[in-house]
């Protein structure tokens, strides 16, 4: 693998910075301020600087080549970095029509969505004129394992009618949000893995409620948040079931599998950018007559950070590497991996940056305790690490046992 950017990447990420160091990073402060005085409220710029971003063409960078018209071109590995800058502010993939849960939705109904799904969502969704949110967790079973999720989709006619309660359906409250996407069960008494379908469900369908809002580490992530939804007799055209009965678990794999390395692409520049704030506060502060950057345990922060930061980022662009030449089924391993080690990694990195700050670390005057929570909540979110380890280490044992040559002989059965 060649680890140089492109020139289509560099060109592009060039671009990206400047945009920006112009228009993004400029509004920083202001959101900051902004979320806290009327979280529900989004900001009055973020309409015209997506429009700005899509005249100048930086727009749905994430949807890749083989989705042809649909892709503006880009293979996952010319993306990745251009994810990374737009990572370092939290609302900045919003901008460029690269933010979740919209861009796995989007995926969804690009892979397996009929020609009139397409038309009615997927065409406002690519134009930034709509929100949407996925809907698979529930409060009542652990969902990390979705053959437990007890939503019922039934047939009635020409109609599907959907009971049941979700929970942390990201960005449901957004104003803009008009479709959700909603994993539940057609065929309770089907094998394990047919008993799951997806359904389009328009966000103003009658019986679709808000129950409450869950706040992340005290943060309601406003406008769009994590809302807990009861779904009682939520009735929709039978045409709105995605792909057919019993395929909600193919659906899960293709959407899943670039929704992980999206964020971990992003959560790279977060971490990246944790390091940057960690080396400027370092090399402004003295204590005991020595700048605080000159002491051998901080400087080790500093190394082990900016190597677990490398790490991660190759890693990452191996996995996207895997997914161009050889899809994302291939990539599994490699997937799981980024998954196990870019938001340990990333809350680690932050964690270290802001005990290096004092006690800025954990105000809101940087975006450390972002880059914090975000890391950490996304140990949980998509699938928790155990359940990726458990996968992965299952596939491993069996991987090393299947190989031609197992290179572990007992030194005590040779003769
Ligand atoms: C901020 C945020 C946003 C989210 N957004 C969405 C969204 O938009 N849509 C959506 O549907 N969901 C969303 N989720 C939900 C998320 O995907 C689930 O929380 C996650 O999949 C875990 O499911 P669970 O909460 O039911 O935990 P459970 O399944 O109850 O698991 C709890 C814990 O059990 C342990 N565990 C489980 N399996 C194993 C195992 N095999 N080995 C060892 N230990 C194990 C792990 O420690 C795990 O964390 C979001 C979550 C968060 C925090």
């Amino acid at each position: 693998m060649n680890f140089e950017y492109d020139a289509t990447t560099v060109e592009l990420r060039s671009r990206l910075l400047a945009f920006m160091d112009e228009h993004v990073y400029p509004l920083e402060k202001q959101v900051i301020q902004l979320t806290h005085e009327s979280p529900d409220e989004v900001p009055a710029f973020l309409e015209p600087l997506k429009q700005k971003a899509k005249a100048a063409g930086m727009w749905n960078w994430f949807l890749p080549e083989e989705y042809g018209e649909l892709s503006p071109g880009l293979t996952n590995l010319e993306y990745a970095p251009l994810a990374e800058e737009m990572g370092k502010v939290p609302w900045a993939s919003t901008v460029f029509n690269c933010a979740a849960p919209d861009t796995g939705n989007m995926e969804v109904l690009a892979k397996f969505g009929s020609e009139e799904q397409k038309e009615r969502w997927l065409k406002p969704l690519l134009d930034g004129e709509i929100r949407s949110a996925f809907l698979m967790t529930e409060p009542q079973v652990a969902s990390s394992d979705a053959t437990n999720i007890e939503t019922r989709i039934e047939r009635d006619g020409d109609s599907y009618v959907i009971n049941g309660r979700k929970w942390w359906s990201s960005n449901i409250s957004h104003p803009r949000c008009e479709m959700l996407i909603v994993m539940g069960k057609t065929d309770p008494e089907g094998p394990r893995h047919a008993q799951q379908s997806m359904i389009i469900v328009p966000r103003d369908t009658a019986g679709v409620e808000i129950v409450r809002d869950l706040p992340v580490f005290n943060d309601y992530h406003h406008p769009g948040g994590h809302g807990e939804v009861a779904l009682n007799e939520v009735r929709v055209s039978a045409d709105h079931l995605i792909l057919g009965e019993g395929r909600g678990f193919e659906i899960a794999q293709g959407r899943l599998g670039p929704g992980r390395i999206h964020h971990c692409m992003r959560l790279v520049g977060e971490a990246d950018r944790a390091l940057d704030y960690m080396c400027r506060r370092v090399s402004e502060r003295e204590t005991f007559g020595k700048r605080v950057a000159d002491y051998s345990s901080i400087r080790q922060e500093v190394a082990r950070s900016r190597c677990e930061i490398e790490q991660a980022r190759l890693l990452v662009l191996k996995a996207a590497d895997t997914i161009d030449r050889e899809g994302a089924k291939a990539a599994r391993d490699l997937i799981a991996m980024i998954k196990i080690v870019v938001p340990a990694m990333t809350a680690k990195v932050a964690d270290r940056a802001i005990q290096a700050f004092g006690g800025k670390g954990v105000s809101n005057d940087t975006p450390l305790v972002h880059i914090y929570i975000s890391g950490r909540f996304l140990q949980i979110g998509d699938g928790p690490d155990e359940v990726h380890m458990y996968q992965l280490g299952r596939n491993t044992i069996k991987q090393r046992l299947g190989q031609e040559r197992l290179h572990a002989p007992y030194f005590d059965e040779i003769d």
